[in-house]
């Protein structure tokens, strides 16, 4: 019944985790969820506030421009301005997204021809390698080890596989590793793909939560890097915004355009009361930004202590809410015992791919007293 290119697809290890969960729930264990990427807090009440405004307004229920909203990638453009230091032209540097993974599943499709080859992080975040299969392509893996932080190793990578790839991504802040790169890599990923004329997605989804005093770069600081590439954004993370679906990619006008070029094709455009929402959110006060970072911050140092004082091997994240732990054994094994002994959900490394085994992530979206909670019962476990 289904395409070759749907059962080609790897099996999606969150649905079994998912029905250890429910099953958990069921039996009346009080489960303690760190395995999702979605912020509990609620969306800043000045973002809230301006979708209310907006959706009352009848000329915006239509449908919306397939670029996005003029104002909304101003916006974005201002925004990049004032965060990163980055000139865009809003007219054909920006385009609106609905969410950014969209974009993401999408770029695939207008750049890969059947059989092309995307080089893919491993782990990662699962859409780079789907959306290249389901456009018939090839991803190639580039593990991110722990000896090279995390990063990719580009002179490792075959050069006929690299001649051969048509497109390259790349996230820093990591999820699922919380790894950051520097602006040294970005110029080597910018050299790289001058070399193999290879363009780059940067998915820069955590720019913005980042702590003690870290400041992530955006790709496009490093000189040559909008000639090759674009950067993905999202407003999920950074505004507590992830049902409200928009995000936006910036950088290389003909990367937009082809992007653009899919969406228009297959969608209609994001709902424009979420655009002006999301202007509120990029123009507006960035304090909900700081505080946010300082919640996720104590959580993590609740989290990070327990995990050392049980002599787990992990390292300090300056970014995102998430925490790599390397642990002994199959990461799927600790998982299940984590959630069968203790009622603790995490998300096996190998969900993210085969370099994520002996890993396991902890995402750090419950209060500080529910993970203080679980590292006692991590204790009281001795795991
Ligand atoms: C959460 C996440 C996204 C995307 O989110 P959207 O809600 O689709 O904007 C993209 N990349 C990574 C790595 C993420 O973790």
């Amino acid at each position: 019944m289904y395409a070759d290119r749907i059962n080609s697809l790897p099996p999606y290890l969150f649905a079994t985790i998912d029905r250890a969960k429910q099953e958990a729930i069921r039996k009346g264990i009080d489960v303690i969820n760190l395995s999702i990427g979605d912020p509990d807090l609620p969306t800043p009440r000045h973002i809230v506030e301006a979708m209310r405004n907006s959706v009352e307004k009848p000329e915006r229920h239509r449908y919306p421009s397939y670029e996005g909203m003029l104002s909304f990638r101003e916006a974005a453009a201002n925004w990049y301005r004032k965060t990163m230091n980055v000139e865009l032209d809003p007219e054909d540097e920006v385009l609106t997204l609905i969410g950014s993974k969209e974009g993401i599943a999408h770029i695939p499709l207008a750049f890969l021809n059947p059989g092309d080859i995307s080089l893919v992080p491993d782990p990662a975040y699962p859409v780079y390698s789907i959306g290249s299969i389901l456009a018939d392509g090839r991803p190639f893996k580039m593990p991110l080890l722990d000896e090279n932080d995390f990063l990719p190793e580009l002179e490792s990578i075959p050069s006929d596989i690299a001649k051969k790839a048509k497109l390259l991504f790349i996230n820093y802040p990591n999820n699922p590793t919380s790894a950051t790169a520097s602006l040294k890599f970005f110029e080597e990923v910018v050299d790289f793909a001058n070399e193999n004329e290879i363009l780059v997605i940067h998915d820069n989804a955590y720019s913005e939560m980042t702590f003690n005093g870290y400041k992530a770069p955006s790709f496009l600081n490093v000189s040559g890097a909008k000639e090759v590439g674009i950067e993905t954004h999202s407003l999920s993370k950074t505004y507590n915004m992830t049902g409200w679906r928009i995000g936006f990619a910036v950088g290389n006008r003909d990367i937009i355009a082809g992007l653009g070029k899919v969406k228009t094709n297959v969608d209609s455009g994001a709902f424009e009361a979420v655009q002006e929402a999301g202007i509120a959110a990029l123009n507006g006060p960035q304090d909900c930004v700081s505080e946010m970072n300082n919640v996720y911050k104590e959580r993590r140092d609740a989290l990070i202590a327990g995990l050392k004082e049980l002599g787990l091997e992990v390292r300090l994240p300056r970014a995102t809410f998430y925490v790599w732990v390397h642990v002994n054994g199959k990461s799927l094994d600790f998982t299940k015992a984590l959630l069968e002994k203790a009622g603790i959900v995490t998300t096996p490394g190998v969900g993210f791919g085969e370099y994520g085994e002996g890993y396991v992530r902890f995402a750090l979206t419950q209060p500080a007293a529910r993970i203080k909670e679980a590292v006692d019962r991590m204790r009281r476990l001795d795991i």
